[in-house]
């Protein structure tokens, strides 16, 4: 059952990360509007069953008072609020509660902040710390998310394919990640990529929406366009064995979706989204209505 909203307020972020998913950078376009924000909460209320709208990016705090505005709309609409930010806006803690006292005033039920070496590892200052005392100031609960670098992880096995080095570190290998970040990673033949291990493609909990329109259960594989059809109508008539993306993914993950379009490929890969990412990359002018937008793909 549907529960969530994600939505990328705007695709542009004032840093450029190695792991970014979403491909996002300060040159970036594509932001809702505040009219387009209304219409997307609308359709959040004809769903029925949404009890989250998240705010993410890009970096939602770059467009404020927008972010401001959206969380009171989903208020009133009896929604609970959300926010992902990478907190470049705490540059002390007294300035930080600046942009948090009315966040707070409106309350929030989640407020995580990136806190890793990805996001600061050239920059003077790790700003989290400011963002996490002016949020327990505030009361405000607050969380951290942590990517670091990929490592082979020893010792330990994936329970289904006993022997497989895992990776660890957090990065998922879509977006940028796929071209800065995969280098010496062990790899696993292609075939033996049968399964989406992250998302779920049938039961959907959560999608992330953009102001283009694409309704994304994955970064850039989208479900239809909801400025072509309501959102609740998207919803309600997906089935994931009519999607050409999603039926072939269900039945035997990225290596079925080699296989149907017959896509050229390497003999191995990192990992499922790795292999996953580069078809739907090759895919991409076959079906624009189900993936993209472009940049997401680094085009
Ligand atoms: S990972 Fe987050 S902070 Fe880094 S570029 Fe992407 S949206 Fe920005
Ligand atoms: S990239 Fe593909 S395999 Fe990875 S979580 Fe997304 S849909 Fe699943």
């Amino acid at each position: 059952m549907l529960n969530g909203i994600h939505f990328l307020l705007s695709y542009m972020c004032n840093y450029e990360c190695d792991h970014c998913f979403l491909y996002c950078s300060p040159s970036s376009k594509g932001t809702f509007t505040l009219k387009q924000i209304k219409r997307v909460l609308d359709g959040a209320v004809k769903i029925g069953t949404i009890e989250w709208i998240y705010w993410e990016g890009g970096e939602p705090f770059l467009y404020y008072p927008l972010m401001l505005e959206g969380m009171k709309l989903a208020k009133e609409r009896g929604f609970k609020n959300g926010i992902v930010t990478n907190s470049y806006w705490a540059t002390n803690s007294d300035d930080a509660e600046l942009w948090l006292s009315p966040i707070s005033k409106l309350g929030i039920a989640d407020f995580s902040v990136s806190d890793d070496k990805f996001h600061y590892e050239d920059r003077v200052e790790n700003l989290s710390k400011y963002a996490h005392i002016a949020a327990n100031s505030l009361n405000m609960p607050i969380g951290a998310i942590s990517i670091e670098e990929p490592k082979v992880e020893e010792g330990i096995e994936k329970e289904q394919e006993k022997g497989t080095p895992v990776i660890g570190g957090g990065a998922m290998f879509r977006g940028r990640a796929v071209d800065t970040l995969i280098e010496g990673l062990p790899t696993r033949p292609w075939q033996s990529l049968k399964e989406c291990p992250y998302e779920d493609l049938t039961g959907l909990k959560r999608v992330h929406v953009d102001c283009f329109g694409n309704t994304q259960i994955c970064q850039g594989l989208s479900i239809g366009n909801f400025w072509e059809k309501t959102l609740s109508d998207l919803i309600s008539e997906y089935s994931p064995e009519d999607h050409p993306i999603c039926g072939p993914l269900k039945q035997g993950g990225p290596a079925q979706l080699v296989k149907e379009y017959n896509l050229a490929h390497e003999e191995e890969y990192v990992d499922e989204c790795h292999l996953c990412y580069l078809a739907r990359k090759a895919l991409l002018d076959k079906f624009p209505k189900y993936l993209g937008p472009r940049q997401v793909y680094g085009l």
